[in-house]
């Protein structure tokens, strides 16, 4: 008997070992026109190498969409198919993903992630990014930082299976952006998998909502900022730091959408860096407090069962054998010199 109260002994130390040795995760969600590149990727890169006057593109995928009661990324998706069969030239994803590697970024974007992680790492956090954006996908993979993404969702193509883009496989528009907030927090990656609308318990939660920071710049981006911040995490408003143009984010944070806004300068000394430490900082603190409180209640539910198995006992008492009743008094004295503290 003696053997099995050490092995308890054991698994209470192994318990709190792994308890306070766990890593709590924390995810970076961005928006990535105007937020991570001063630039919409379409308007600037994409269409000019095409040869197309961007104005009357945009005016006519426009156009499309409300004589058609389109939506507006389906509608630029299918001008640009229309625009390469008038053209002659079909669209390819490596042709996206060229135009993806001179897609420009604001100051600090490129070390940006390495430095943050580094900095959440010591905090005890592990620090996850990803990209929600209505953009196109294949370019954002084109990107210097791609790879720094755990995922990136994205509009995106179906390709055939000669490579040339046929028809839109996503598009993401802004009230279907909070669907990767979900996944994101509950773990369930793939665009296609259903069981992201099953209810998860917080505890079993990949990433716990209060632990997202959503980083986005127009009103687009209000369902995911909302969401978040409702939900406990944190949202901030960007604005381009050389055009200064602040109206955007002095509404979105008058409307109570963000909890902070700064200039889109990602270098180490900057106002969001600042900020987004603040956050770390936060959910470090919180998540050493969740740690203590997990350990308190390993001795606080081992009280509980003892407690209930002593009312179980004292109903069945009458009917036990004296082998029984011996059995459960020892295991029950057992239990209770193992609890810490005296429950008398
Ligand atoms: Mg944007």
């Amino acid at each position: 008997m003696s053997n099995d109260n050490n092995n308890t002994k054991d698994l209470r130390e192994n318990n709190i070992e792994m308890i306070r040795n766990r890593k709590p995760r924390m995810a970076i969600c961005y928006d990535f026109d105007k937020t991570l590149s001063p630039n919409d990727m379409q308007t600037f890169t994409l269409i000019p190498s095409f040869e197309i006057d961007a104005e009357s593109f945009w005016a006519e995928s426009d156009k499309l969409a409300e004589e058609n009661l389109m939506e507006t990324n389906l509608a630029w998706m299918y001008q640009l198919l229309n625009y390469s069969k008038f053209k002659r030239k079909s669209i390819r994803k490596e042709y996206f993903r060229e135009i993806g590697k001179d897609v420009s970024l604001y100051k600090g974007v490129e070390e940006w992630f390495d430095r943050m992680d580094k900095y959440a790492e010591k905090q005890g956090i592990i620090l996850e990014h990803y990209i929600i954006s209505s953009g196109l996908r294949e370019i954002i993979e084109g990107s210097r930082i791609a790879d720094k993404f755990k995922r990136i969702y994205a509009s995106s193509y179906y390709y055939t299976p000669d490579g040339v883009a046929e028809w839109p496989a996503q598009a993401v528009n802004y009230t279907n952006k909070t669907q990767f907030i979900f996944r994101i927090a509950k773990g369930i990656f793939e665009e296609y998998d259903d069981s992201v609308n099953d209810s998860m318990p917080d505890s079993k939660l990949y990433i716990p909502y209060e632990n997202i920071v959503y980083i986005g710049d127009s009103a687009t981006d209000i369902p995911c900022m909302r969401l978040v911040k409702s939900k406990g995490g944190y949202s901030i408003g960007v604005y381009d730091p050389e055009k200064n143009m602040r109206k955007k984010v002095y509404q979105l944070f008058n409307d109570g959408r963000i909890n902070y806004y700064a200039p889109a300068d990602y270098t180490s000394r900057s106002e969001l860096t600042q900020y987004v430490k603040q956050i770390i900082d936060t959910v470090a603190a919180k998540e050493k407090m969740k740690t203590d409180q997990m350990i308190l209640n390993i001795d606080a539910s081992l009280y509980n069962s003892i407690r209930s198995m002593e009312q179980m006992y004292e109903r069945t008492k009458e009917q036990a054998t004296k082998k029984m009743k011996k059995d459960m008094e020892s295991t029950l004295s057992e239990m209770k010199d193992f609890l810490p503290g005296n429950i008398d």
